[in-house]
């Protein structure tokens, strides 16, 4: 069930990703549907597109919507599909489950206390994540943004920088990410599309140098997605900063996780 959140009030540099929603889902309607690495059509998949979610000025307001809503979609048995809106939507579609580990695509940590005094802001999300699951639940991937406050958490959460996946072969880092997901069941996943270098993806709230490719961040999704994946959210979209590119690679990333899921789902029936 697909979840519009158009909320970027928290927003610290570049704003407009509250458009992302609507963008994404035109950019979905326009590229193919196969997908290539998971031998599935999204074409095949029920999904159903509930709209966007009426959000409010107030942080704390939108992310208990969130929660609700998010709560609901996956006591019917469905998998909640949230498109942000800044990454501060996380924390609503966190909430809502229980006993999931938390896997967030980030160039950043989002860890940080509070910023500019905001407790709810998307630069704080995943520390307010970590009250809520634990630092041990978390794994983060495509990290090569901190500060020091983050550095010292950095060493009670498992992550995999983007310097790391440069430097190591493709196999070699779906192995490092299948140890640190071995013992996990139940994934919560967020991909902040800043996850993704610049030159894909230009047009997000806050860019950040040394990124990673479509391709690694596809095949570690697709490793990633042979776990139980409860939701998925995808966030920071500022799609009037480029032409299109970025929202379109938002919904190759939506497509192809959807996929990924499937291909478990019908594993599962089968045996
Ligand atoms: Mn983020
Ligand atoms: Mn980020």
């Amino acid at each position: 069930m697909v979840i519009g959140v158009p909320y970027d009030r928290t927003s610290t540099y570049r704003s407009g990703s509250r458009f992302a929603p609507s963008a994404i889902r035109e950019a979905s309607a326009n590229i193919e549907t196969f997908s290539m690495r998971a031998a599935v059509d999204v074409e095949d998949l029920k999904i159903c597109d509930a709209g966007d979610m009426n959000v409010t000025d107030d942080p704390a307001e939108t992310i208990e919507r969130i929660r609700l809503l998010v709560h609901q979609v996956a006591a019917d048995g469905k998998i909640p599909v949230i498109l942000g809106g800044e990454h501060t939507v996380s924390l609503g579609g966190v909430r809502a489950l229980v006993g999931t580990d938390v896997v967030s695509f980030d160039a950043h940590m989002d860890l940080r206390d509070e910023y500019n005094g905001d407790l709810l802001s998307h630069a704080s999300v995943m520390r307010r994540i970590s009250e809520h699951v634990g630092l041990d639940r978390i794994v983060q991937i495509g990290t090569r943004a901190v500060c020091k406050e983050e550095l010292e958490f950095s060493k009670r959460i498992s992550y995999i920088s983007a310097i790391d996946l440069h430097r190591n072969t493709v196999e070699r880092s779906l192995d490092v990410l299948r140890k640190i997901l071995d013992g996990r069941q139940d994934l919560y996943v967020t991909v902040d599309m800043d996850v993704l270098d610049p030159a894909y993806a230009p047009a997000v709230g806050n860019p950040e140098p040394d990124g990673l490719s479509p391709n690694i961040l596809l095949s570690l999704l697709q490793e990633v997605c042979k776990k139980n994946v409860m939701a998925i959210d995808l966030a920071e979209v500022t799609p009037h900063y480029d032409s299109g590119a970025t929202a379109v690679q938002a919904a190759k990333v939506l497509f192809e996780s959807l996929c990924y899921i499937e291909t478990r789902r019908r594993k599962s029936f089968l045996t």
